[in-house]
């Protein structure tokens, strides 16, 4: 059972898939592990510390993955990479399965088993294996880092000899994982802050962190889907979230906005007459950028300024703190390997809720309805 861990910087990437303290919990369980050299660099974790956890280091990529039974990634491994795997081998890793359907394709025709860890199911049994909770607590925790060190002001209350100074007032938008970590770090920093959110049920989460939770009467309607998730709303009621949220976002020094409905475009609720409303020196930051952004204006992996309100729609936040990052991201991969091997060899259990989630492609076929629709089709190349 031959690992193997590549270094992506290559793809700009800071993030490294294995840390050397899960290396030492993977060997215990059989596991033989390939790192290529220099792969944890920015995580923290050089060439020694993986030999002195039990890795061997190749400097020859080909040879590492030629060996390799799993490949664990960060990013979805390109074509070139996907093609020096034997076609018996599992890859693991942030593979856009539902945004980018279509470049799943290599990894079909190569025949490798593909198991994407966004589609790890949010239920208990694989909470410890939850990468997009992992990241989305480095990116809410960051996106408040990024405004605090832009803004003109101070975030907390100080009483001085000189007078006292207002605490700055951050706005949340959708309080998921991410929006509760940027509620609780503003808190930290001393701010005030205010979250909205379509999920009743993140209210309490909200008042738990000392924030103001804003209500919406919508009506009565189900925001909620049976996974907890929130569902795509109606243009009326996401109307009255957009006029409750532009008259916050008027008295607001930072908003963060985090509004996503899985598979779907981020909903619009930063609305342009919500921005044209905010004071200038106003923080934007759009982390549902990857998905269409919350904010018209936003740019994806770009910084704008409409009417002196800075607009910043960052990407890849959580590789901006590659060492948290890489270390959360590897016990969740090491969590989910657990659940691969059985009597010391590597067994896939199609029928497990786990991975009937989140394996994608096995053996040349598609195994996701929605990938097998949109390699058939063509759509999202
Ligand atoms: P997400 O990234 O999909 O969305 C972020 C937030 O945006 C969510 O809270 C969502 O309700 C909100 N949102 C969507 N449309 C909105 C709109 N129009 N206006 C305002 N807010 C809007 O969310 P996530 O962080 O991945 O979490 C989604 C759900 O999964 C939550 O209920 C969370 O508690 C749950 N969860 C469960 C587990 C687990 O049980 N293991 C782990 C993590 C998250």
């Amino acid at each position: 059972m031959q690992i193997a861990v590549l270094n992506e910087a290559d793809r700009h990437e800071a993030r490294v898939a294995l840390v050397p303290e899960s290396v030492k919990k993977l060997k215990a369980l059989g596991f033989q592990i390939g790192v290529e050299n220099s792969a944890g660099i920015y995580a923290d974790s050089n060439d020694a510390s993986y030999e002195a956890a039990g890795a061997v280091i190749y400097k020859d990529r080909q040879a590492l993955l030629s060996e390799a039974d799993l490949l664990l990634t960060i990013n979805r491994p390109s074509q070139a990479i996907i093609e020096q795997l034997k076609p018996s081998a599992i890859v693991i890793g942030f593979l856009k399965p539902l945004d980018e359907p279509r470049l799943l394709e290599p990894m079909l025709r190569h025949g490798v088993t593909a198991i994407a860890m966004e589609l790890i199911p949010r239920i208990t049994r694989a909470q410890a294996m939850d990468a997009l909770s992992s990241m989305a607590t480095v990116v809410g925790y960051k996106a408040v880092l990024l405004a605090a060190d832009r803004l003109p002001k101070m975030f907390p209350l100080l009483m001085t000899a000189a007078g006292t100074i207002s605490p700055a007032r951050v706005l949340v938008i959708g309080a998921g994982v991410a929006g509760l970590q940027a509620i609780a770090t503003a808190k930290r920093l001393g701010a005030v802050v205010e979250a909205y959110d379509v999920r009743a049920a993140a209210g309490e989460q909200v008042r738990s962190l000392g924030a103001t939770f804003l209500e919406v009467d919508l009506g009565g309607i189900q925001t909620e889907d049976s996974g907890g998730y929130a569902r795509e709303l109606s243009e009326e009621a996401l109307t009255r979230g957009r006029s409750l949220i532009a008259r916050q976002a008027k008295l607001a020094d930072v908003v963060i906005t985090t509004a996503q409905v899985p598979g779907r475009r981020a909903p619009l609720m930063l609305t342009e007459e919500a921005v044209r409303g905010m004071r200038p020196g106003t923080m934007v930051v759009d982390l549902a950028a990857a998905s269409g952004g919350n904010c018209p204006f936003t740019r994806a992996d770009d910084v704008v300024v409409v009417d002196g309100v800075t607009i910043y729609g960052p990407l890849n936040l959580a590789a901006c703190l590659p060492v948290h990052a890489s270390q959360l991201y590897s016990r969740n991969m090491n969590a989910l390997l657990q659940i691969l091997v059985k009597e010391g060899k590597i067994f896939l259990n199609l029928q497990d809720d786990i991975l009937r989630s989140s394996c994608v492609l096995h053996q040349g076929k598609a195994l996701h309805p929605l990938v097998e629709k949109a390699i058939l089709t063509g759509a999202n190349a």
